[in-house]
This record gives structure tokens, sequence and C-alpha cells, in this order.
């Protein structure tokens, strides 16, 4: 059986993995990883942070920042409150993200670490994650970046802990983000879509399909080319996002998916689209 770490601060939780960082396994609520462990495995030791107060922070100034340690739960009461466009948007994706039961445990790092439909929309909205190790000291990547290179989840030493997401507290004239799951009960969506919409700025992000999530960068340089304020034909936008989909996956109903869900999203009303 694995053994089992529980430091109460974060200074401890860094040593660990700075000790150690082969054999520990980071654990946050412990709903993806605790079915994976193996019974017969001592060599594991698992560091659980989430009693770790530094990582529990909820800011909404001109950055929104959400400690990794924080619960679904505790960001859906967060949010709640707020009454601020970003975080209503982020509060949709979470709540509607597997059970309450779940929501209890699950932690806001823990779904951006394995790339979950909270990656996807933070993926939209260009957040920035905070890591920290012993070594490298703390630094701000953006979480596009971390995630360019699918499969893989390094936070760039081993011994990196993620701390916190941060995303721009900006104005948005439009923030999609839906979602194709197989099953009625709450279970990881089949693909799952993002988009978000700024100034001439517009991002899109695509989920579920393979491990991480991942941007669409060559429908949002169409899309910023044409000027936005004209409704875009999804004739000519449709052989576009289905090239650079079929790129990605080569499954045939999950396309299909996808691209429902990008022209659903890619084509809502206009005027929602180009901020009017
Ligand atoms: C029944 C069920 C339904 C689910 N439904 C959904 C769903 O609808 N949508 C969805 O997106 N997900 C879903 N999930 C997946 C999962 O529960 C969530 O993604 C959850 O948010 C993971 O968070 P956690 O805190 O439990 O992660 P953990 O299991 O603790 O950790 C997940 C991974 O992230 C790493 N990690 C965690 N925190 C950190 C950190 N701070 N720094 C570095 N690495 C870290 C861990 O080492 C591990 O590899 C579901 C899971 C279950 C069991």
């Amino acid at each position: 059986m694995a053994r089992y770490q529980r430091p109460e601060t974060l200074r401890q939780a860094l040593t660990q993995l700075h000790d150690n960082p082969n054999e520990t396994v980071v654990m946050a609520g412990g709903t993806t990883i605790v079915p994976f462990l193996q019974p017969n495995d001592d060599e594991t030791v698992l560091l659980d942070i989430g009693r770790i107060g530094e990582l529990k922070n909820l800011i909404c100034e001109s950055e929104i920042i959400i400690g990794s340690a924080v619960t679904l739960k505790e960001f859906l009461t967060y949010a709640r409150k707020q009454e601020n466009p970003v975080l209503g948007a982020l509060y949709e994706v979470a709540s509607h993200i597997a059970d309450p039961t779940i929501r209890g445990q699950a932690t806001v790092g823990g779904n951006v670490a394995r790339g979950g439909e909270l990656a996807t929309i933070l993926l939209a909205l260009d957040a920035e994650i905070i890591v920290e190790s012993l070594d490298g000291g703390s630094r701000r990547i953006h979480l596009k970046d971390l995630l360019l290179d699918p499969g893989v989840t390094a936070l760039g030493h081993p011994d990196d802990l993620l701390i916190a997401i941060v995303v721009h507290n900006q104005k948005y004239d439009y923030i999609h983000y839906d979602k194709f799951t197989k099953s009625h009960l709450a279970s990881i969506p089949l693909a799952s879509v993002a988009v978000a919409a700024c100034d001439r700025d517009i991002r899109v992000a695509l989920g579920s399909h393979r491990l991480f999530p991942e941007r669409l960068s060559l429908v949002e340089r169409r899309l910023v080319e044409r000027d936005l304020t004209v409704p875009t034909g999804w004739g000519q936008l449709g052989g576009l996002v289905d090239a650079e989909v079929f790129a990605l996956t080569d499954d045939s109903y999950h396309n299909h998916i996808i691209h429902v869900l990008l022209e659903r999203a890619l084509m809502g009303p206009p005027s929602e689209v180009n901020g009017q």
C-alpha cells in the first residue's frame, strides 16, 4: 500500500517533492488518482496537499486567482457570491462537473492538471498557472504552453507543484462552453468546446478529444483575419475546422461531435460573437 503524507505547509510539500521526486505522487482531492493506486505498491508516497492553506487562495481583483487545492464545491460557493462574468463562466462549467459528492472532494488544480473541463475553458480564457519547486522557485506559465505537448503533464521540473490558476479579470464580449456527454449520469465528456472573444481576439479550445485540451490556432487566426463584425460563414470555416480537427483525432464519430459543438459555438447569434 502506498505511504501517505499530509503536510500542513507548502514548504513541507515542496521539500518532500524535492527530496523524492520519483516516488512522490501529488494527491489533491484524489478522485482521479486514488482508483489507480496499486495495493502492493509500498514505494509510492502519496502527498496529500488538500490541507495546505497557501493553496486555498480565492481572490477576485484585477486578476482572478484560484488556489490549486480549492475544491470545486468551495469554488462554486465563492464564485456564486462575486457577480463577476469571468467567474460566472467558470461557475457554469464547474457546476456541471461530476456530481455533488465528487465536487466536494475534487479540486480546481487536480482538474487542470488532468486536462479536465476547467482546463478547456481556462485555455480559452488564456489563463496562466503559478508553479513552484524548491530549486525552480515560483514561476508563471501560460496554460497553452503547458498543454502544448499532449500526453505530457510535467510542469517543467519533476518536483513542480501547481500552486494557483490566474485569469485576467477583463471584459469579454462572448464566452461560450459546451460539451457532449454520452450518458445523462455525471461523467467525463466525449468532447467539449470553449470560445472566448474580447476586442479583436478570439480563442477556441477543444477538450476531452485527447488527454489534454488544445487551442485551435488555425481556426482562431482565420476568425481574427476575417472582420469579426461580419457574421462568419460556416461553409468556409467548417472546412477549416474539419481540417484542423481531423489532424487531431481520426475518429469520425468524435469529429462529428466536435464539428457540431464548434458550429454551435461559432455560429451562435452573430451579435453575441461580435459583442454587439
Ligand atoms: C465519477 C467521476 C466523474 C467525473 N466527472 C468529471 C467531469 O464531468 N468533468 C471533468 O473534467 N472531470 C471529471 N472527473 C475527473 C476528476 O474527478 C476531476 O477532473 C477532478 O477535478 C480532479 O481533481 P482531484 O483534486 O480529485 O485530482 P487528483 O485525483 O488528486 O489528482 C489528479 C492529478 O493531478 C495531479 N495534481 C493534482 N493537484 C496537483 C497540484 N497542485 N500540482 C501538481 N499536480 C497535481 C495529481 O498528481 C494527479 O496526477 C470525474 C471523476 C469521477 C471519479
